[in-house]
């Protein structure tokens, strides 16, 4: 079947499974699991994929409709071989949005945009710029992707927003889309997965027509390609990148590129590509802080009203779950999900038996130096005279704080402590812990000073 009738018959199609699951399933059922579900759009292998946001989601429509779903498509359309259910990527290109559903006539064929060969995944409507915490890991990037999608000459280009995973790098780019295309509705913006970019040029070389590849290019005003890394190494696609950057900011245009590291650390990319890729605003995204984790949390939270997150709950999420504003965002979702499921109450007892293992989450590694450092800074004395010979009691008493919490916070015995304090002894150290034990019982001063030590050296 040539792919464009298959998209709209498996669009027609899905709109009607999806009336009947519904029917069957239950309005609360189908809401939470089975509505979410997204079409991608069809290879024309008869196998139909459909998505859902998280891997926990999938697991579960998986193991409850897989047969189902087989079993509905074949009846709506017998050519179908497979039904596949997959976590989404940035790669699938979502071609058809979720019909409506009071609606059960078939999806109308200009609901389903004909695929261009150089197509880009529609802008999530969720990743826009309001719904973007800011705070000072994110800020400097977010400033910058906002000024970026300012209408006018571009104050810099191209944009490199680089990080870790799940920091938001892909949220500031569809959002980089939105904004500039709302204030300039005439104007256009591609959005491309570097793997994306690389599997529509080799398709172009395949077919002998990547000067039409490059003319569809060519009339877009924002281009903004996504996990950059993904072509490190590939020759002749990066070379092809490369011309294609080179070609857009020559002309005056806005390009914007995210990648998991540095344009220094990029390795397996032409150094030309590199310096002109170091040549615009290069803006990383810092692992979330404290706030900003708790500041994501009671976003969300206000998206779902009716749900009620205790605040001790909250603090467990935002205080363990520290790696990425993804792995938090899931979390919570989990919870959010399971509680639904099982209509059980969310409190901590709850969240520890849902969450389990992301509770543990990788235990941030204090080492002596840290503590050191956050002691001497507290107490305004220099680091070098915590490890000195100086007794005087202005510098034995954080001395013994910052021996009190190694303690606490390391894996480190006594005599590793203590030499790591001027080669002290490991009796030293004992009467140390002992000593500030017994003070943090009777003076506020030095039992506050701990406090907050321990809250800013544990995250
Ligand atoms: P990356 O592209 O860096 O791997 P994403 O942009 O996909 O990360 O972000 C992962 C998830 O976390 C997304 O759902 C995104 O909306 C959310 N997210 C990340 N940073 C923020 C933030 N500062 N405020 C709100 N949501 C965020
Ligand atoms: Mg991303």
């Amino acid at each position: 079947m040539p792919v464009d009738h298959e998209q709209v018959a498996v669009a027609a199609a899905w709109a009607r499974v999806r009336q009947n699951l519904r029917a069957s399933a239950g309005q609360r059922l189908f809401d939470r699991w089975l509505k979410p579900m997204e079409l991608v759009a069809p290879d024309g292998d008869g196998v139909v994929r459909l998505t859902l946001p998280s891997a926990f989601m999938t697991d579960w429509v998986r193991n409850h409709y897989a047969e189902r779903l087989t079993h509905e498509f074949r009846a709506q359309l017998p050519q179908v071989r497979d039904v596949v259910v997959e976590t989404a990527t940035a790669l699938q290109t979502r071609i058809v949005p979720p019909a409506p559903l009071a609606d059960p006539a078939p999806v109308p064929v200009a609901a389903v945009p004909q695929r261009a060969p150089v197509e880009h995944p529609a802008l999530d409507p969720r990743y826009r710029f309001d719904r973007f915490v800011v705070s000072a890991s994110n800020r400097v990037a977010f400033n910058a992707a906002r000024a970026v999608a300012e209408p006018g000459v571009p104050r810099f280009s191209p944009l490199f927003l680089h990080s870790g995973t799940g920091l938001g790098k892909t949220h500031l780019m569809h959002a980089i889309g939105h904004a500039f295309l709302d204030t300039d509705p005439a104007a256009s913006a591609v959005y491309l997965p570097a793997e994306r970019f690389m599997f529509e040029f080799v398709a172009a070389m395949r077919a002998r027509d990547t000067h039409g590849f490059k003319a569809r290019l060519r009339g877009v005003d924002l281009l903004m390609i996504d996990d950059l890394q993904f072509v490190a190494g590939k020759d002749a696609t990066q070379e092809e990148c490369l011309h294609t950057i080179n070609a857009f900011m020559d002309a005056g245009k806005r390009v914007v590129i995210a990648c998991d590291r540095s344009p220094a650390l990029l390795d397996g990319i032409d150094p030309r590509l590199l310096s002109r890729l170091g040549g615009g605003l290069v803006a990383d995204i810092k692992a979330p802080e404290t706030e900003l984790r708790h500041a994501i949390l009671a976003a969300k939270l206000a998206e779902v009203p009716g749900i009620a997150v205790p605040g001790d709950v909250v603090d467990l999420l935002a205080g363990r779950i520290r790696g990425s504003v993804r792995e938090l965002e899931g979390a919570l979702n989990r919870l959010i999900a399971y509680a639904s499921l099982t209509g059980d109450t969310i409190d901590m007892a709850f969240a520890h038996a849902t969450l389990g293992e992301m509770l543990a989450g990788p235990a941030k590694r204090v080492t002596i130096d840290d503590i050191q450092r956050a002691v001497s800074a507290h107490f305004e004395v220099k680091q070098l005279d915590l490890i000195s010979a100086r007794r005087a009691q202005v510098i034995a008493r954080p001395r013994q704080v910052a021996m009190y919490l190694a303690k606490r916070l390391t894996t480190r015995s006594l005599p590793e402590i203590g030499r790591k304090f001027g080669n002290r002894d490991h009796s030293t150290v004992i009467h140390a812990v002992r000593r500030i034990e017994e003070l943090r019982g009777v003076d506020r001063e030095i039992d506050t000073a701990v406090r907050t030590l321990l809250r800013s050296l544990e995250g």
